[in-house]
């Protein structure tokens, strides 16, 4: 409707230009759908936990004479309070991640701490499945980046790892430079043995709040905001990341970021002399 009254007017301005204001127009419709969405489904998240917390009150309040019953409502709303946080926090961090600001407070930042940091977070987790943990190829290696959002990206990665894997499995970090015409980088792979993700699935995965099976990635405390903090964070850093997976045999998420060298070292002021 709108683009074609608009396409009617500028008619004599040549078919070229009609096309190019419909595109935009078309891209401008696109891009206010995708916000629209976002708040939507920002809302929807907010709400679940927020009515559970809700009704367990009430049930909390209708069973003072009953201890036991008491506990258990009160171990749930624990249970919603912290999903309530991480959604919270994930949306903070994704905002903060996706707006088009220089990188700040970047420095070379060491691979082996950002994997320790990372497979810490996931400790309990990994030991309640039984899931061994090995980190190889680290030593020496540096990235250049913000500290913060490299640690929130490696760490969603191998969380992911971690929940979408069966018991007594294998999470492997394996990290290694790779030579490059603009200069090095590194890359940062988390290889798991678990549910794996579909052809279809793997092009959504990165897309906010997308699951391929939302209970069980609430069930683990998901938000569906992880890989799309990793993406947006590694874009932010000129680095990219990528996935390979087999459906029932796993999946591996490498992380590409700039090495931390001389010629980008901005701590360095003479780059080019040795
Ligand atoms: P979530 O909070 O649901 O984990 P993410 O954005 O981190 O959200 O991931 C999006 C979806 O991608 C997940 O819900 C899951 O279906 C799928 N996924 C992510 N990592 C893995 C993995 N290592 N193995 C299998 N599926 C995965």
């Amino acid at each position: 409707g709108e683009a074609l009254a608009v396409s009617a007017r500028v008619a004599p301005l040549g078919s070229r230009l009609v096309l190019l204001l419909v595109e935009d127009l078309t891209e401008a419709r696109r891009i206010e759908a995708v916000r629209r969405d976002f708040v939507a489904n920002v809302s929807h998240e907010l709400k679940t936990p927020v009515g559970a917390l809700s009704l367990l009150s009430e049930a909390v309040m209708g069973a003072s004479d009953d201890p036991e019953a008491v506990e258990r409502f009160a171990g749930r709303m624990q249970i919603e309070a912290t999903r309530l946080t991480n959604l919270v926090q994930e949306l903070i961090d994704l905002s903060r991640v996706q707006n088009d600001d220089p990188l700040e407070d970047a420095e070379p930042v060491r691979v082996d701490e950002l994997v320790a940091e990372a497979v810490d977070r996931c400790r309990h987790q990994a030991g309640t499945k039984q899931i061994t943990m090995a980190a190889g190829g680290t030593a020496e290696l540096r990235v250049w980046g913000n500290r913060g959002q490299l640690a929130a990206a490696l760490g969603n990665l191998v969380e992911n790892a971690v929940n979408y894997s069966p018991a007594r499995t294998r999470v492997g970090i394996a990290a290694r430079r790779v030579t490059a015409p603009g200069g090095d980088n590194i890359e940062i792979a988390v290889t798991d043995q678990g549910i794996g993700i579909s052809d279809k699935d793997k092009e959504r995965i990165f897309e906010r709040f997308y699951r391929v099976d939302p209970a069980r990635s609430r069930q683990t405390g998901g938000t569906g905001l992880g890989l799309a903090i990793v993406k947006h964070v590694a874009a932010s850093h000129g680095g990219e990341v990528t996935v390979w997976s087999s459906e029932g045999q796993g999946s591996t998420f490498t992380l590409r970021l700039p090495e931390a060298g001389a010629s980008r070292d901005r701590a360095d002021p003479h780059p080019d002399l040795d």
